[in-house]
């Protein structure tokens, strides 16, 4: 057996087996992904052969067991050259990375395939949860690791019939060409519109968005040019409807018409309102696209003994049924809508100074913003030199010291990094006797940079896990990467971040204490591997909760010249500002959740006509503001059409729910109160996937979790306190 030790790694503690990334190389990674792909087909080919020689044997649980751990153990060398191949694919992006990436990736997926269709595999989890002595006396962490891998199997079709097996895989095949036809078509839309603007367009607009404006312009004139197409005026300024410029209009143009006129190219993109063509001079129009996806869904889902698809997405999720989830998004529906009339008597006072009579879609984001200038005061901007990096991972250290008793200590200098900006740390607690107990490492990566990704993640790059083989025993502890793209520090100052930066870095931070801290070593439900979808932002989300609480501020705010703590006047715009229209906010993220839900909760699945007449009937239902009919927001809807979160956008707010909800023990006991942080640790870190979220929250709770805290945080309900969390 190889162990994964045969990339180089770095001596600082053998056990979090550092990666020595000054040694390795695209191409060792290429043949350590080839090598780990090899071992694992070698394996699949032996249970085959048994399987083909005697289908019908019986498969001991011992032994099952057996096959499973070591299959798992090969596991490892994939996990570990892929997971730093993709990482450095990420952060390090250059020519040769991109290239192994891109030809290693056809070759993880039919591996992956191959393995979720393998029922030789199957069988074996099979007979070790169908031995019930032997499955009650296997340790919790393993059982649930083999109940998730059978339900893992069993929604990827193993267990069917083999003719019903072939349209399954005929059914799978089409939602993939079909998703991705969807998010061709969406970005073609978004790509094929460009609006040549007037001098007299602009105003209003800020220096930043002007900007964008004139670079997409530029854009503009060079693809005119490439195909052909002669222009008499350049324009100086072209709205698109990419994200960032788009906001930018939305928000800042003074220009009511201009602001419709891109309102609505923006919300009919891809539907039958849409005369756009694709380069084969195709239409754009999703509308087909959708109610096959849905049909598919549908078809998928009774082949595997569901009613519909929702019951499948739910199935892998903490929440329990559709019906649970719809009532809760409507409840928070209800209660939010109060909040959200008064949001919008707020912005119809502002209206009233512009002339507008009757707030429509295209003037909600411009009235906001200018209620915001006027009300709070409170640019990012002007905070920034408060909350300098090193300062706030100081004072993020010292929270989590206080919570769960944990000492991070920074060893750059000890190990090798794949960039000077990186940081490397070891997370140490104390154990029974008060000696200091290494619990895991983390690195820093926070600078933006040119060939990183944009956005902020952690990545659970090496699990806490254990092997005791019949001829050797390996164990490694849980290191994460947390990446971020602040600003870079300058000459003379360090990073200064926004408020918005600072809760990015607790939220993931929350993400990298729930991989770090975990106390299981069975990896695939080690730290967050095999927590639902719907749960696994609670840590996270509830991290964040110190960043908006004055004791928690007062640890990460000096001023990067004075060392003077956030002012309080600005203290108090900054949580005055928090929830700023989250009432109408929060009703249009239940908008899409209960859409989403629904259409596919419904039997049969609906058509394109039934797509839109169920979003109607939500907006009717939720909404406080009327939408135009033309609006086709579902068309452009990639979380469910194309990405992963068909009957699972409900998940944002479920979590928020939760986070809310543990964060109230907090404000009953303490927010720095230890015993309730240690609580926390035990009962949600330290279990991760382990136990299902709902035993989790439940233990740490003591109770169900309720709506109340998710209400008060969100400004729904009057509170007697008047303390903002
Ligand atoms: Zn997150």
């Amino acid at each position: 057996m190889q162990t994964p030790s045969s990339i180089s790694t770095l001596d600082i503690d053998p056990n979090l087996k550092l990666v020595d990334f000054d040694q390795v190389t695209p191409e060792q990674l290429k043949a350590q992904i080839t090598e780990a792909i090899d071992s694992g087909n070698q394996f699949l080919d032996k249970l085959d052969e048994q399987f083909e020689q005697q289908p019908d044997a019986v498969v001991q649980p011992q032994p099952a067991l057996t096959d499973i751990i070591e299959f798992d153990h090969i596991g490892l060398n994939l996990d570990r050259s892929w997971g730093i191949l993709s990482h450095l694919n990420s952060v390090m992006s250059n020519e040769d990375i991109r290239e192994v990436h891109h030809e290693m990736l056809p070759l993880l997926s039919a591996f992956s395939t191959r393995v979720g269709q393998n029922k030789p595999l199957y069988t074996r989890y099979q007979a070790i949860k169908n031995d019930h002595t032997f499955f009650d006396a296997l340790e919790p962490a393993r059982q649930r690791a083999i109940e998730l891998a059978i339900q893992s199997f069993e929604l990827s079709g193993v267990a069917l019939d083999a003719d019903k097996q072939s349209d399954y895989a005929e059914i799978q095949s089409q939602l993939s060409t079909l998703s991705a036809k969807f998010s061709d078509n969406i970005l073609d839309a978004t790509q094929a519109y460009a609006l040549p603007l007037k001098e007299e367009q602009l105003a209003g607009i800020t220096e930043s968005g002007l900007a964008m404006l004139k670079a997409a312009a530029e854009q503009y004139i060079a693809k005119q040019s490439e195909t052909g197409k002669s222009l008499e005026d350049k324009p100086e300024y072209v709205a698109t409807l990419d994200i960032p410029v788009y906001l930018a209009v939305m928000t800042h143009a003074d220009d009511r018409d201009l602001r419709e006129t891109l309102y609505k190219a923006y919300v009919t993109r891809a539907s039958e309102l849409d005369n756009h063509k694709n380069s084969k001079d195709e239409s754009l129009d999703n509308s087909k696209v959708m109610a096959e996806i849905l049909a598919l869904r549908a078809k998928k889902s009774k082949l595997l003994g569901f009613d519909n698809y929702a019951q499948v997405s739910l199935s892998r999720k903490m929440a329990d049924s559709a019906e649970q989830v719809e009532s809760f998004l409507r409840d928070l529906a209800e209660k939010a809508t109060p909040a959200a009339q008064r949001d919008l008597e707020q912005l119809k006072a502002e209206a009233a100074n512009y002339g507008i009579d009757n707030i429509e879609p295209w003037d909600t984001a411009y009235l906001a913003e200018k209620v915001k200038q006027a009300k709070f005061k409170l640019s990012q901007e002007e905070i920034r030199p408060y909350f300098p990096l090193p300062k706030v991972i100081d004072g993020l250290f010292s929270i989590v010291s206080k919570l769960f008793g944990v000492r991070a200590v920074e060893m750059s200098d000890k190990v090798s990094l794949w960039h000077d900006d990186v940081r490397f740390y070891q997370l140490f607690d104390k154990n029974e006797v008060g000696d200091e107990r290494l619990i895991g490492g983390f690195y820093f990566d926070l600078y933006a940079r040119s060939g990183k990704r944009g956005g902020a993640w952690m990545s659970g790059f090496q699990a806490r896990y254990e092997y005791l083989g019949a001829s050797e025993t390996y164990s490694q502890l849980p290191v994460c990467f947390m990446v971020g793209n602040f600003t870079p520090p300058t000459a003379d100052k360090p990073s200064l971040l926004t408020h918005d930066e600072v809760l990015t870095l607790f939220h993931e931070f929350g993400h990298g204490l729930h991989h770090l801290l975990t106390e299981v070593s069975i990896s695939d439900v080690a730290g967050v591997n095999g927590v639902e979808w719907d749960a696994v932002e609670l840590p996270s989300q509830f991290l964040e909760n110190w960043a908006w609480n004055s004791e928690g501020i007062a640890l990460i705010s000096a001023h990067v010249d004075s060392g003077e703590p956030l002012p309080k006047s600005q203290l108090e715009a900054l949580l005055a500002a928090k929830n700023f229209q989250s009432g109408m906010q929060t009703l249009r993220q239940i908008e899409f959740a209960l859409f989403d839900l629904l259409i596919h909760a419904a039997s049969p699945a609906p058509d394109y006509q039934g797509i839109l007449s169920t979003l109607d009937q939500v907006r009717d239902d939720v909404a406080v503001t009327p939408t135009p009919d033309y609006n086709r927001f579902a068309n452009g809807f990639s979380h469910i059409f194309a990405g992963g979160y068909a009957a699972g956008y409900y998940s944002y707010k479920w979590a928020e729910l939760l986070s809310a909800d543990a964060f109230s023990r907090f404000e009953e006991e303490g927010v720095f109160n230890a015993a309730t942080g240690q609580a926390f640790r035990d009962n949600i870190l330290a279990v991760g996937g382990s136990l299902p979220a709902k035993t989790n929250f439940e233990n740490f709770r003591g109770r169900e979790a309720s709506i109340d805290a998710l209400l008060r945080h969100g400004g729904f309900v009057d509170d007697k306190d008047g303390e903002v969390a």
